[in-house]
């Protein structure tokens, strides 16, 4: 098998595994219990606390254990909206978000908030002037993804929190896909809240953290015993915490070779794609990528036909609707960035590793230039485009 689908999850790694095994085992005691066996886990959540928290430049009282991703982002955005529904009912986010994001926020619009989806351009930045003209005097929150799921642009984070910061507005980032592959600062670049998740870094699956700048008003997700301070009730999950920073241990201890690694390959696979299959663009922003992320679009092609057909060939990529499993309509980040649907139904993404080989890329491109023929073939869309060049 060719795993080039790292965005939608990562194989959990070794180390991160025996770190777990333990607290099925051994330790397997409530962190909450006040007898000694209960002191084990309780002490494995306070360090996993303090390495994650380390790793963002945070304090480990910022950092609230969650189920998720999308668990993180409900939380913070439905929160954050709650607390601040005296100074305004305003929020603003962007047209490519995480469906954790705008699910969250169509539900919020059917509750009396009204929210801007900002345009990004062609290659998937967020425009600083555009989000600057949607700010209002009951603007509350701003959450702007950190880097894209599906085409790998990185944001201008800096910039959205320098923004946020200087008028007093709440900002939230979705750093799942960034967290553990880039720096990501949350003092340096003025988040107020961060969402990440484990398994995206390697780490286990179902398990996530939400930071939550200390001295913010953001209320409590889940009620019921106390805790993650009364924030987040329900016993810690300690085998997938403890996970969770031995993969975040890990991914610091290897992100720059990681990065100089799977940028080399990326830029590979971009090259050889280019120049051994015609038609074909690549989608997202060509330098402010994600070091593993490569998206093309293959004109006359359906990406879900792609993806089945390097399915048979032992290779796991995902099409233009990546995310939404079973459905088929195109990609809303796609069409965000002005594609038309049907190129943006030609999508495939294709995300790296480290663990990936040049090999393994050529013998992808071969296959790709082989299954492009054959859909091509078959495509009376494209016949009717040969006929009209010649
Ligand atoms: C995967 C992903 C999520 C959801 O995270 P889960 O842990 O799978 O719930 C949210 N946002 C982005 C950008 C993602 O890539």
């Amino acid at each position: 098998m060719i795993y080039l689908d790292n965005a939608a999850t990562t194989k959990t790694a070794p180390e991160v595994v025996e770190a777990m095994l333990p607290y099925f085992t051994e330790c397997f005691g409530n962190p909450g219990a006040i007898y000694s066996a209960g002191f084990a886990g309780r002490k494995a959540v306070n360090e996993a606390r303090r390495i994650i928290a380390e790793a963002l430049g945070a304090k480990p009282e910022e950092i609230y254990f969650t189920a998720g991703g999308t668990e993180s982002d409900n939380w913070a955005i439905k929160a954050a909206a709650e607390s601040c529904r005296h100074k305004g009912r305003h929020i603003i986010t962007t047209k490519i978000e995480h469906h954790a994001v705008l699910h969250t926020c169509t539900y919020l619009e059917k509750r009396g908030y009204e929210v801007t989806y900002l345009e990004v351009d062609r290659e998937g930045l967020v425009d600083l002037k555009a989000l600057r003209a949607a700010l209002r005097p009951d603007t509350i929150l701003i959450s702007v993804m950190f880097a894209n799921n599906e085409i790998g642009v990185i944001e201008p984070v800096k910039e959205i929190g320098d923004l946020a910061r200087e008028r007093g507005i709440l900002f939230h980032t979705d750093a799942v896909q960034a967290f553990g592959q880039i720096p990501v600062d949350v003092n340096l670049l003025h988040i107020d809240m961060l969402s990440a998740s484990a398994h995206k870094l390697n780490g286990p699956k179902g398990m996530g953290m939400l930071y939550i700048r200390s001295g913010l008003k953001v209320g409590s997700f889940l009620h019921g015993g106390g805790q993650e301070k009364g924030m987040r009730a329900g016993t810690e999950n300690v085998p997938g915490i403890v996970g969770f920073a031995a993969a975040v241990s890990r991914a610091g201890r290897m992100m720059e070779d990681k990065i100089r690694r799977e940028s080399a390959l990326r830029d590979y696979l971009i090259a050889r794609i280019e120049e051994q299959i015609p038609y074909c663009s690549l989608n997202g922003h060509r330098e402010r990528r994600l070091p593993g992320n490569v998206n093309f679009s293959f004109r006359f092609v359906q990406g879900e036909a792609l993806v089945l057909m390097l399915d048979m060939k032992g290779v796991c990529v995902s099409g233009g609707s990546a995310c939404t499993s079973g459905s088929t309509d195109p990609s809303h980040v796609l069409l965000a960035l002005g594609l038309n649907p049907e190129d943006a139904e030609g999508a495939l993404r294709m995300t790296l590793s480290e663990e990936n080989t040049k090999e393994e890329l050529d013998t992808v491109v071969e296959y790709l230039k082989d299954s492009v023929r054959k859909l091509r073939e078959m495509s009376p869309l494209y016949e009717a485009f040969l006929k009209k060049r010649k």
